[in-house]
């Protein structure tokens, strides 16, 4: 490994180690570790071939991977020889893995699921190929500025990045606009536009680096990059105007994954990598079939979201008009490669175009929705609804029609999926609705973020676990064994430690580790309900104030997570509980009772970070809204027992780790939906309750932003009259379920029982287990390794 680092240094690099900057070092790691993957790569793909095997290309408009050299040294078992070259070098192993840039291209759950699925696609050796964009700016850097977020260009692509192949020659010009021309029975599309889609590969390695898979992300490139002309007449900025304007296309991600901007850059970003992607698996395809029939059992797309719901159309428009298949034949065999998962029923984030924009880009795309949905029409004639309504597209209705097997992530979602925004077509389709409950990766999610607590489990079951998560039930016995429990704490006292250590020499911030560590980090949003959190912090510091001697359980409230720039309220939110922060940390009578610590620029190095020193996992939203969640699944798996509502996988992680392990408060999903009909239920929940009564008004008469007592006017009257949410009314219960995390965490050897059951029995949430499931009911496809 040595010799490989040094090999790469000077030949990769042409850097003597005298020379070498950290960069170079971790470029050289990274490339040495990479070459341990190329064998199983290359070998991965010759079986595929070699089996005719089915593929599964996974769209996703978001991969949020972070960092990838950790991953690789852990998955290619490779971390003792890592540290030990490393160490003959001179070099600080963890300093080293530090200066990887983190690949933040996607926005939360949704991009992480999509990464975790890839790792578990390679570990199960499914032969897989992932595909989406590779923004040159992804997630925008979050920092505070007085105490309100400032968004800043994230610029992962300036440092060098080791694990992508550029691919010249995969390269797809992908059209836009133009017109439709119909001449003796054949239509043609001839676009205006012009942008070519060129591949970078990143391959991603399974769990003891023995099968690889790829993940083909596109760049957007001019098809004539340079004006020559424009050149030589001295018009320097029109000669590089094609590339600037192609470049658009893949320059940044947006920032939000909530709301649709209704932008015509997004609808063309979207088209782009899916048409590029199509082009690349049909052509994957021709080189092995040419009967187009069989493609349904040799192709399983998955659309992530509706993102690349364009996928079908375009397949349609390919298989009809370019390859001359009848039409309900080419929609017939699209439709059996083509699946959907959804991720929200939140109304506002359920995409539609404006037909004006969307036939304006991808004018033959619209004439074949509207004869996909009078296909769909004429099939079905008892339905009411419409994939076109209101002079619009609306891509759910078009990716549940255009698709095999449409699935909710977890079983609460999936069941209100059948009951709301889908209950027509599933009563017109009752077979087509599964569900696929989300998962995550334990290699990056337990053995790579917790060496501590990995330590602990392999040497008290062996390492099984690893690539067969289920196995950490054997750790139960051990559970009541006092010695073994007191090593499970240890660990997570250690982690804790090296958190508050890191708070104090990067952020500058002083928390005392034996309180409890109650964490919410994720996106900021109404429906995730900081709110909830932050105020129920107010209330318990003007009742610690009254009663300081009252034996409290000292506790540090940790918040991160970003808002999309353009939704104010979350925005306000955040510097809400920073202007709280302020005053209770200054706060000398309560604050080695309660300290209040938001972290700026969440990501995923900083969940691996968290997750495994936080002692109480903060699952708040308001029931029926968080479709999964995964963020819940990290931390119980980790030993952060979950205070939580009935809502996405709360109700499953309840059900496996135990109601007596779980602190469960408020209303669930028909409660949420009854209660939102009573008239003026945020004022009544406010009236009865004194606590709550007397936190709103703090924040009203300017407590925590004295020098402008009118800053949260906006945030108290929203909470107060209309409260679309539930703060108010969950409040109350959510109160008292805290005070019993209170009473359960100053008992610790309590706690330490809890922490390790939700460690012991949270194996159901690998990503493995998803992935089978969708192998199985989704896909038909299999696993190819050989033992
Ligand atoms: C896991 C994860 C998420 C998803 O968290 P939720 O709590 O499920 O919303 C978002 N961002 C990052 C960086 C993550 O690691």
């Amino acid at each position: 490994m040595r010799d490989a680092i040094l090999a790469h240094l000077a030949y990769s690099f042409g850097k003597s180690p005298e020379a070498a900057q950290i960069e170079d070092w971790r470029m050289a790691l990274s490339y040495a570790v990479r070459d341990r993957m190329v064998e199983s790569w290359f070998s991965a793909t010759r079986r595929c071939y070699e089996q005719k095997a089915k593929r599964v290309y996974y769209l996703s408009m978001e991969f949020l991977i972070g960092r990838l050299l950790e991953d690789g040294i852990v998955n290619l078992r490779l971390q003792d020889q890592a540290h030990a070259a490393l160490a003959e070098l001179g070099l600080d192993y963890h300093a080293v893995l530090a200066d990887e840039p983190d690949a933040a291209l996607g926005n939360g759950g949704l991009g992480r699921l999509a990464a975790c699925f890839l790792e578990s696609l390679s570990t199960l050796a499914c032969p897989a190929i992932g595909y989406g964009i590779r923004y040159e700016h992804g997630l925008f850097r979050q920092s505070f500025r007085d105490g309100r977020q400032v968004e800043s260009p994230e610029t992962w692509l300036l440092q060098r990045h080791a694990w992508e192949f550029q691919r010249p020659e995969a390269r797809y010009r992908i059209g836009f606009g133009g017109e439709v021309k119909t001449a003796g029975g054949n239509t043609t599309w001839t676009p205006s536009e012009h942008i070519d889609a060129e591949a970078f590969d990143t391959p991603i390695a399974g769990w003891k680096g023995r099968w690889t898979n790829t993940l083909r992300l596109w760049s957007a490139k001019a098809p004539d990059p340079f004006d020559l002309e424009s050149f030589n007449r001295g018009d320097f900025a029109r000669a590089a105007a094609p590339e600037a304007l192609a470049r658009t296309i893949s320059r940044v991600l947006y920032p939000d994954d909530t709301t649709e901007q209704g932008k015509e850059l997004r609808l063309k970003q979207e088209f782009f990598f899916t048409a590029a992607a199509l082009r690349d698996i049909l052509r994957r395809f021709d080189s092995e079939y040419d009967d187009l029939s069989l493609l349904p059992a040799k192709v399983a797309i998955q659309l992530n979201d509706t993102h690349p719901a364009v996928a079908g159309p375009e397949l349609v428009r390919i298989l009809h008009d370019e390859r001359g298949l009848p039409f309900e034949e080419a929609m017939t065999i699209a439709r059996g490669c083509l699946n959907y998962t959804n991720h929200t029923l939140l109304p506002e984030a359920l995409e539609t175009w404006h037909e004006g924009v969307f036939g304006k880009l991808l004018p033959r795309h619209l004439q074949i929705v509207d004869r996909i949905d009078d296909a769909h029409g004429r099939a079905n004639p008892s339905r009411t609804l419409s994939m076109r309504a209101n002079h619009q597209v609306r891509m759910g209705e078009l990716s549940f029609v255009m698709a095999n097997r449409v699935n909710g992530v977890s079983a609460l979602h999936t069941g209100l999926m059948k009951d709301t925004v889908f209950a027509e077509l599933h009563r017109l389709h009752p077979e087509r609705i599964v569900n696929q409950t989300n998962g995550v990766t334990p290699r990056r999610w337990l053995l790579s973020c917790n060496p501590r607590l990995s330590r602990l489990v392999t040497d008290t079951i062996g390492d099984g676990w690893v690539g067969d998560l289920e196995k950490l039930r054997e750790l139960e016995p051990h559970v009541d064994d006092a010695g073994w429990r007191e090593r499970y704490a240890e660990a997570k006292r250690a982690n804790k430690a090296a958190l508050a250590r890191w708070m104090a020499d990067t952020q500058g911030l002083k928390v005392d580790p034996q309180a409890m560590f109650d964490v919410q980090i994720k996106r900021m949003h109404e429906y995730k309900r900081q709110h909830l959190n932050i105020l129920e912090a107010i209330a318990l510091w003007q009742e610690i104030s009254e009663t300081p001697d009252a034996g409290w359980t000292p506790r540090v409230k940790i918040f991160a997570g970003k808002a999309a720039p353009g939704y104010f309220f979350a925005k306000d939110i955040i510097r809400l509980i920073n202007d709280v922060a302020k005053v209770l940390n200054a706060d000398a009578r309560t604050r080695d009772l309660l300290q209040v610590v938001f972290l700026p620029n969440y990501n995923v190095t900083l969940a691996e970070r968290l997750i495994p020193a936080a002692d109480l996992s903060e699952q708040i939203s308001t029931a029926g809204k968080e479709a999964s969640g995964t963020g819940n699944m990290k931390f119980a798996l980790n030993g952060a027992p979950t205070i939580g509502t009935l809502d996405g996988a709360n109700v499953e992680i309840r059900e496996q780790v135990g109601a007596e392990n779980f602190f469960l408060f408020g209303m669930d999903a028909p409660g949420v939906m009854a209660r939102r009909e009573v008239p003026d239920h945020a004022r009544k929940a406010i009236d009865a309750d004194p606590r709550l009564s007397r936190a709103l008004a703090a924040v009203a008469d300017g407590t925590f932003s004295p020098d402008e007592p009118g800053r949260y006017a906006n945030v108290v009257a929203n909470l107060s009259d209309h409260d679309y949410f539930l703060v108010a009314s969950d409040f109350t219960d959510y109160w008292r379920a805290q005070r019993e995390v209170d009473t359960a965490f100053a008992d610790r050897d309590r706690w330490t029982r809890m922490a390790a059951l939700n460690t012991a029995r949270s194996g159901w949430f690998s990503s493995d287990r998803t992935i089978r499931g969708y192998m199985a009911d989704i896909w038909g496809a299999e696993s190819l390794q050989l033992d």
